[in-house]
């Protein structure tokens, strides 16, 4: 069965059929961090939604590009740019490396391509300069180039194709500059930003002066540059929905004259205890605050796939600890099938009547559960399903040698999508770091009467201290 997935641009559910005439390569591109601060676990629920698209896809037997951008330079960059006081690129590459370390903590697999925004001004420029030709940019008296919806529509191209706009109150040039604007603001927008006092040290030069590009732009270049002008998926999450990728089909369908992009999936956003994440209401977490609670990445992931990625997501921290409950369910099983799969290959009789491959059927169901458009909770259930049966199994002594290499090696396909890996410890609290740091400090002022009393309190807390050629480490007592 072919994939399935529910496209914004016609608004509804289509089987996936890649451009590729042989039907094996897929070019997927999702839009990436704004690296400005770090990632909240909205956005990481997107990510991990990218992720499971592409791990479902590779389940399926395609061949993906995986793109995504790093968004390094915009309105709100450049506006903390100033209020910190420090050099654009020393400033988002703090946030891009912390980006990339929380994306290995939560099991979402590289992109095979992530670029920066600043890295392709010139394919921005080129991009900006064939609109120009095509007539449906201008520069305007400030110096900054927009896009103009009037022209475009004049040439017989449609604006509003992933929501429907009111744009009989379209008024003919009227312009938005911000990288951010709502739905009833729709004007022309910015793809070139005249250099303005507060950018400080962030322009470029461009043929219509210095300035810096505009958030729309720099999508439609990097993705056109490292998938070609037609390519298979765009993802994101809803908010982006309009202006940005509204915005992005008119810039590369206004410059290419080819079909931009063949399915639009967004993902729904995140709530958190059932509100919109704010740091004033104490419920806005980034991904280290989880850690720092004592949760695994592989927990926060866990929670982040529970709810199907067109449905509003409420996070909780009784629900990520659930995700230790079930986690461990799957881990105790595993366990006993590998102590199965291992006494009979050191030469334990099998039971009789053992079904050699119990397992392929929840595997087939685990697939076309995600092959249905990601339904994840009919996925999980064949998970669950599948265990519950094991471990039935299991304790009538009826899973054979073949029977648990079989369900094991089940069980690595459906973590080939599920990306959960093996168990995790969750990482030392802060109070127990901190004793650690203590105690470092002690050795180094030759303290060590305090160096062993901190020891001891670890101890007493249930932590160990091994000194390693590399520094000391904590183990759990
Ligand atoms: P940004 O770093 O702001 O460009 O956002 C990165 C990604 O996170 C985008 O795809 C956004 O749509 C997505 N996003 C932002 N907030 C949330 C949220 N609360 N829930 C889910 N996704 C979000």
């Amino acid at each position: 069965m072919a994939p399935r997935f529910f496209n914004t641009l016609t608004r509804s559910v289509e089987e996936f059929v890649p451009l590729d005439p042989a039907g094996r390569q897929v070019g997927l591109y999702c839009c990436g961090p704004t690296v400005y601060d770090f990632a909240h676990i909205g956005n990481w629920r997107t990510f991990v939604f990218a992720d499971l698209v592409r791990r479902t896809l590779e389940f399926a037997g395609f061949t993906v590009r995986h793109v995504m951008n790093i968004t390094d330079v915009e309105d709100k960059i450049i506006r903390r740019v100033r209020e910190t006081g420090t050099p654009l690129r020393e400033f988002t590459a703090r946030y891009e490396a912390a980006f990339f370390e929380d994306m290995q903590t939560l099991h979402c697999l590289r992109p095979h391509v992530t670029p920066r925004a600043t890295e392709h001004i010139a394919d921005i420029l080129a991009l900006i300069e064939k609109l120009m030709q095509q007539g449906f940019a201008y520069r305007a008296a400030d110096g900054s180039v927009y896009f103009s919806i009037e022209k475009y529509r004049a040439a017989g191209r449609s604006y509003g194709r992933l929501v429907r706009l009111n744009l009989e109150q379209l008024r003919p040039g009227e312009r938005v500059r911000s990288d951010e604007y709502a739905k009833e603001a729709v004007a022309d927008f910015a793809l070139w930003k005249a250099r303005a006092p507060e950018d400080g040290e962030v322009f470029w030069p461009s043929p219509w002066g210095e300035g810096r590009p505009g958030w729309h732009i720099e999508g439609s270049a990097m993705s056109m540059k490292w998938l070609g002008p037609s390519f298979d998926l765009h993802l994101g999450g809803e908010d982006l929905i309009f202006p940005h990728h509204e915005d992005e089909i008119a810039q590369s369908e206004g410059a290419t004259g080819q079909p931009f992009v063949k399915y639009w999936l967004h993902g729904a956003h995140l709530l958190v205890e059932g509100a919109k994440m704010s740091k004033s209401l104490g419920n806005f977490f980034t991904l280290r605050d989880l850690l720092a609670k004592g949760f695994t990445g592989r927990e926060v992931r866990y929670a982040l796939m529970q709810a199907h990625y067109r449905e509003t997501c409420n996070f909780t921290l009784e629900g990520l600890s659930g995700a230790r409950t079930a986690l461990g369910r799957i881990d105790e099983c595993l366990d006993k099938l590998r102590e199965a799969a291992s006494a009979a290959a050191s030469g334990t009789v099998a039971s009789a009547g053992a079904d050699e491959d119990f397992s392929a059927p929840y595997l087939a169901r685990f697939g076309a559960a995600l092959e249905d458009d990601l339904n994840i909770s009919a996925a999980w259930a064949a998970v669950f399903d599948w265990v519950r049966e094991a471990n039935r199994r299991l304790a009538a002594g009826a899973v054979s040698a073949a029977g648990a290499r079989a369900a094991l090696a089940a069980w690595t396909k459906m973590d080939s999508v599920l990306g959960l890996g093996g168990r995790e410890e969750p990482p030392p609290p802060p109070e127990i770091v901190a004793l650690l740091e203590a105690r470092q400090a002690a050795r180094r002022a030759k303290d060590f009467a305090r160096a062993d009393a901190l020891r001891a309190e670890l101890k007493a807390k249930g932590w160990l201290v091994e000194d390693t050629p590399r520094g000391p480490k904590l183990k759990r007592a």
